[in-house]
């Protein structure tokens, strides 16, 4: 499967995959093991979604006080974010930082891509292949190989024929693109397209936005970081980052517990609106509790964000076309844009419907539609992910047996607690399916997750066990839970990244636990205070 020339094989403990924000934690943690950990790193640099996503107007959404490392008190008091949302280059430089702070760069072997992970059950140890013919033989993989990782390329015909710049989003170029006097062609609106578009918009010659589904996005109101506040935030950092553990989301978030029907309309509105004009329009969806479980009280609040939509484009039929009407408000991903719905009142700006009219062509000069063509100069594809399993699928991972993991998740991806796939022993997944990845706090989550696997490491070592596997019927269990979980919410009625329902083919599952940070930190304590129940370890 290598495609260079094979190495001899040398032996390490551990491998992690990815130098992103949990592999770099990882193998900061892992040192304390004093085990000899060699981490593969794809991209020539650290950061993982924050080193591939260079696009114009790359931003997280989760204000960086909170969005950051809490494992080391003088690094969360030492830096300074200059912006409350931080941009992708000022996430990217943080996690340089890290790296070299805590003396982890030697240990990254860059530019080199897994490209085969295979389960020897005789000597039971890993083999680790790379691109670069790197073959390691080790105990144990911590992948943390990133949510949204894999990127999707819808594949119509002529992709390959264009015959001007195209770029997915998640492999920017790092000089940039200088979109003056272009006619640029952006496909997707989900939270990448949505960043993208106001800021190619004040350059391009002319931007068409191709959009198969609208949808709900609320102003960041980004702004530089107020001292009073980061004062505040460092001056509590301990006794926060504890509360973020207890919270569902990992985050500190204001969550009064109200439903929309203890108001009468013109109170709720008036909180819905006050909500909006907040620090953070993403506070809307915090307004009220029963928003997320309950259609008619969603319904409400999707209306309100509509009607922001109505007010703030001029061109009432561009602003309807805008109204997303296909899925519940927050049952897929909500968005915080910078300006996105005001770059549609620009002359240069077209929106282009390609749900009633679907893209079924690409060509050396453009774009076609079942309504037209559209000529371009620069294609900028924010498609999106083959997301949680396709990191992973794509590596080719096989298990006990030589079973494929593809064809072990060829149904869904069955794991337990979302570390362990049954058939894969040692290998611990981080913000993998079965966890609450995407829908907590990520850098907090991460930490805690790797926090738990070393922890899992060292008893291992201690109680003299070398393989941990675990069973069918435990990841049955777990994916009844989970199940149990995403029923009490609307996030099955959309058609998202989240269900798989993006990728033709791949099977339509729910594939996060949406339980709370809180509770899945709750179920992983429990299991291993029941002896590690579900969890089979052995000599
Ligand atoms: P995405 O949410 O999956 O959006 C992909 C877009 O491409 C959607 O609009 C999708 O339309 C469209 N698309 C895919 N296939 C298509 C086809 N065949 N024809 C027409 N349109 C097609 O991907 P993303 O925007 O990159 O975001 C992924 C996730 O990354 C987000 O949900 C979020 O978790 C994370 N993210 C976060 C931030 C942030 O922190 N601010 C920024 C960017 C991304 P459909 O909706 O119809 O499928």
């Amino acid at each position: 499967m290598s495609t260079a020339a094979e190495a001899p094989a040398e032996t390490a403990d551990i491998v992690v995959i990815g130098a992103g924000f949990s592999g770099i934690y990882a193998l900061h943690r892992l040192r304390g093991l004093e085990a000899r950990v060699v981490c593969f790193e794809a991209g020539d640099g650290v950061g993982g979604t924050w080193y591939w996503n260079r696009y114009p107007g790359a931003r997280v959404d989760i204000e960086s006080m909170q969005y950051s490392y809490s494992f080391d008190e003088d690094l969360q008091q030492e830096w300074r974010w200059p912006e409350y949302f931080s941009p992708q280059e000022d996430l990217e430089a943080y996690a340089n930082h890290v790296v070299d702070r805590f003396g982890l760069r030697e240990r990254i072997r860059f530019s080199s891509v897994v490209n085969r992970l295979r389960y020897d059950e005789d000597e039971n140890r890993w083999h680790v292949h790379t691109d670069r013919g790197d073959h390691v033989v080790c105990r144990y993989v911590v992948a943390a190989t990133g949510s949204l990782d894999a990127t999707n390329i819808p594949r119509w015909p002529g992709v390959e024929s264009f015959g001007g710049q195209s770029y997915h989003t998640s492999n920017w170029p790092k000089e940039g693109v200088d979109f003056h006097g272009k006619r640029v062609g952006l496909i997707g609106t989900g939270s990448t397209g949505i960043q993208v578009t106001p800021v190619v918009a004040e350059t391009a010659d002319h931007l068409y936005v191709f959009q198969r589904t609208a949808n709900f996005s609320m102003p960041s109101r980004n702004r530089p970081l107020d001292p009073d506040y980061e004062r505040e935030w460092k001056d509590n950092y301990p006794e926060r980052r504890a509360k973020m553990l207890q919270s569902a989301s990992a985050g500190l978030f204001d969550m009064p517990d109200r439903s929309v029907f203890d108001f009468t309309p013109e109170e709720r509105e008036r909180l819905m609106e006050e909500a909006w004009n907040s620090r953070s329009g993403f506070r809307l969806m915090r307004c009220f509790t029963d928003t997320a479980r309950d259609i008619a009280a969603n319904d409400i609040l999707a209306e309100f964000v509509r009607n922001k939509i109505r007010q703030t484009v001029r061109d009432p039929e561009v602003a309807e076309l805008l109204c997303p009407n296909t899925h519940p408000i927050g049952t897929k991903r909500i968005c915080i844009d910078s300006g996105y719905f005001e770059a549609f009142n620009r002359d240069n700006v077209t929106l282009v419907d390609v749900r009633t009219n679907p893209i079924t062509a690409v060509t050396p000069g453009g774009l076609v539609t079942t309504a037209g063509s559209y000529e371009l100069d620069i294609l900028i594809y924010a498609t999106g992910f083959d997301a949680m399993t396709g990191s992973l699928t794509r590596m080719n991972v096989t298990g006990v047996g030589g079973r494929d993991l593809r064809d072990k998740w060829r149904d869904g991806p069955t794991n337990y607690l979302g570390f362990l796939v049954a058939g894969f022993p040692n290998l611990f997944m981080i913000h993998g399916p079965g966890s609450p990845s995407v829908l907590a706090q990520m850098i907090t989550g991460g930490e805690w997750q790797v926090d738990w696997v070393v922890r899992f490491i060292e008893n291992m070592e201690k109680d003299g066990r070398t393989r941990v596997d675990t069973t069918p019927d435990w990841e049955d269990r777990w994916a009844v839970e989970m199940e149990k979980a995403a029923d009490m919410t609307l996030f099955k009625r959309a058609d998202s990244w989240y269900m798989g329902a993006n990728i033709p083919g791949k099977p339509r599952v729910f594939m996060m636990y949406v339980g709370g940070f809180d509770q899945y930190i709750r179920r992983c304590t429990e299991q291993v205070e029941s002896g590690y129940a579900g969890f089979v370890r052995t000599a």
